[in-house]
């Protein structure tokens, strides 16, 4: 069995040719911050299935990101899809964007569920318990903002892009590499929600202190606004830390949470048998920010004392792309979950959130 997944939920198009056990037999992604052009979408499907030398009658379904995103980016692979499917007769699958950031490590190694996860993205911070292909226990999420949101804001308010090193990456790549040589200690932020105890999350708050200390430095040296460069690489070692330090204190708490709730396996070794549905000692840390070293290594740190493996997807897979939906799709056709007939009518869900509405809407 065979299945085409297609992405178009924000800027990013990307398709994906997969067989059954997670093989790629050919991808295409095209990443272009303007316009989402309707070409596009044509192009990068044409390219992953010739990659594939698969023929669409050999596909077994489509299987496409409905929710969430942007509703025009997400309307034109809905679009395209619906009329793939009609004319070469195939299953629809309608897929969860972020159920598929959270799924694409059982892609790479067989995770067992349940397992808790932290999204990381550009539009989301979340926690959840991932409990099978279709069912996953919302935790937390942000309160206002997505760390990838606010840390493109923060190189984009010190324009990095005109850093020469800088020019091509996102605004959190251009972070973690100024990072590298940054001292985070010459700005002390103060990391989000230090008085509540729960798993959800808030950036702007960090955002709003980032942008503060950066019209101040601007103020001292008597220098236009985005032009600021004596301590640019501090400021991004600072943001990049307290981002971290957010999510790891968050991610502690949705540990303790699991384990107070008898989700994780006790630690007790007079214990020793565990209920089948307890949190198996994994931890996935998914989405863009995900591909952060500085974050991974801060998580992992959390994941190390409280007795949990953390598992990453390699940065390619952690950004938007194809094959990250192909799999999804592949995970739904082996449990013949949400696999809908060519002819069906599927509408697009810009602000659907994990855990709360996971069926897709059929009119
Ligand atoms: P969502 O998945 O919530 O719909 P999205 O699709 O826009 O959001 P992704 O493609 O999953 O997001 O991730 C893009 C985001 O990840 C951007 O905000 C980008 O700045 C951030 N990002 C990418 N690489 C890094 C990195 N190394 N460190 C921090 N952030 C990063
Ligand atoms: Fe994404």
């Amino acid at each position: 069995r065979v299945v085409l997944g297609i992405e178009t939920s924000c800027d990013d198009t990307g398709a994906a040719v997969m067989d059954e056990t997670g093989k790629i037999l050919g991808e295409s992604l095209h990443s272009q911050k303007e316009v989402h052009l309707r070409e596009n979408i044509e192009r990068v499907v044409q390219e992953a299935l010739e990659r594939s030398h698969v023929a669409p009658s050999r596909l077994s379904a489509v299987a496409t990101t409905v929710k969430p995103g942007l509703g025009l980016s997400l309307g034109i692979g809905l679009d395209f899809s619906r009329r793939f499917v009609r004319q070469h007769n195939k299953p629809f699958i309608p897929i969860h964007h972020m159920e598929a950031h959270a799924l694409t490590v059982r892609m790479l190694q067989p995770v067992p569920f349940p397992f808790l996860v932290l999204l990381v993205s550009g539009g989301h911070s979340l926690l959840a318990v991932a409990r099978g292909v279709d069912d996953f226990l919302l935790l937390g999420h942000s309160l206002d903002e997505a760390p990838g949101d606010t840390m493109d804001k923060v190189a984009r308010r010190l324009s990095l892009i005109k850093h020469p090193q800088c020019s091509t990456l996102s605004g959190g790549q251009a972070l973690e590499l100024l990072a590298k040589d940054g001292d985070r200690s010459r700005f002390p932020f103060r990391t989000p929600m230090g008085k509540t105890y729960d798993c959800c999350f808030s950036f702007a708050g960090l955002r709003n202190q980032v942008n503060m200390a950066i019209m101040k430095k601007e103020a001292e040296e008597g220098i236009e606004q985005g032009t600021l460069l004596s301590c640019v690489k501090d400021i991004a070692a600072a943001t990049q830390h307290t981002v971290a330090s957010h999510l790891a204190k968050r991610t502690h708490r949705a540990i303790v949470f699991c384990k107070e709730n008898g989700m994780l396996p006790s630690s007790n070794p007079t214990l020793g048998i565990y209920e089948v549905n307890t949190v198996n000692s994994v931890q996935v840390l998914s989405g863009g920010v995900a591909s952060n070293e500085y974050i991974r290594k801060t998580l992992s740190i959390i994941t190390e004392t409280t007795g949990l493996h953390l598992l990453c997807p390699p940065a390619k897979f952690c950004t938007d792309n194809g094959v990250m939906i192909a799999w999804n799709g592949v995970e739904r056709l082996r449990e013949g979950k949400g696999i809908l007939p060519p002819n069906v009518d599927v509408c697009y869900e810009p602000k659907a959130l994990l855990g709360v509405d996971m069926s897709a809407e059929v009119r």
